[in-house]
């Protein structure tokens, strides 16, 4: 698994926001994706998932041209997105949310699910409408692993949720990590992108102006202040 993001300008109409945005995911890594509001994150997720094409600019997955691709196909390629916001069916129960996502070439199956993710285990039954926030972001990671992919894209995971519910999406995305699955994660959480990352990239008004293991950022807050204009 590789994935290579290389030059994207992507625009909403005429709304320039990505100016030739490069970056990578290698194989088992967990990459970072950090910057203030506003800054082009979500585009570039949404560029990568062909819902929002670059205009310039190609990516590529495992050494094959996806930009161009229509969404479902570059989802069949093996990436599954969890957009920042969180689209469980409501009406069905989580038992059918995640079976529906099922493909039996994953080497995720319910039983394995639900080791991982105890919490659904009491909730089969549920409706989607009826889960709390933690509860709707632990089923929308564990639906997207149902699909068995090889990159798993992450936008905001621990937004709007308690920390103690953040600290259980974190063993898990933790945990993720030794089973062979690469990960782009955006996240407003600096401190968690931190914990997890391999790799750190920053973004700031539609371009790469940072990027590096998260040592180095640790060892140098002022990245963060003059990137994000926060003090860490
Ligand atoms: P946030 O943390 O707020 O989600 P972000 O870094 O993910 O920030 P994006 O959502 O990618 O940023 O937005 C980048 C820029 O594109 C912003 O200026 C935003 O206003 C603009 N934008 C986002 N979506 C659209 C859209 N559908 N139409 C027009 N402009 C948009």
């Amino acid at each position: 698994m590789e994935l290579a993001v290389e030059g994207i300008h992507t625009y909403y109409g005429l709304s320039h926001v990505l100016h030739g945005v490069d970056l990578r995911v290698r194989p088992g890594e967990l990459v970072g994706l950090l910057g203030r509001n506003g800054a082009g994150k979500t585009t570039t997720l949404r560029s990568i998932m062909g819902l929002t094409p670059p205009a310039r600019g190609t990516i590529s997955y495992n050494g094959e041209v996806i930009s161009g691709k229509k969404p479902y196909q570059i989802a069949r390629k093996g990436i599954a997105y969890v957009p920042e916001v969180r689209d469980v069916f409501s009406n069905l129960t989580v038992e059918e949310n995640l079976t529906l996502a099922h493909d039996p070439r994953s080497p995720w199956t319910m039983p394995r699910i639900l080791e991982w993710f105890s919490p659904l285990r009491d909730l089969m039954d549920r409706k989607g409408s009826n889960l709390s926030g933690g509860q709707q972001q632990m089923l929308v990671i564990a639906r997207a692993l149902m699909t068995g992919p090889q990159l798993l894209v992450l936008d905001e995971p621990s937004q709007g949720l308690a920390p103690l519910i953040v600290n259980a999406v974190l063993d898990i995305l933790r945990e993720l990590r030794k089973e062979n699955l690469s990960v782009l994660l955006v996240e407003q959480s600096i401190r968690m992108a931190m914990e997890l990352a391999d790799r750190i990239y920053i973004l700031s008004d539609g371009k790469i102006v940072h990027e590096s293991p998260p040592e180095v950022l640790a060892g140098d807050p002022s990245i963060f202040e003059r990137h994000i204009g926060i003090a860490v």
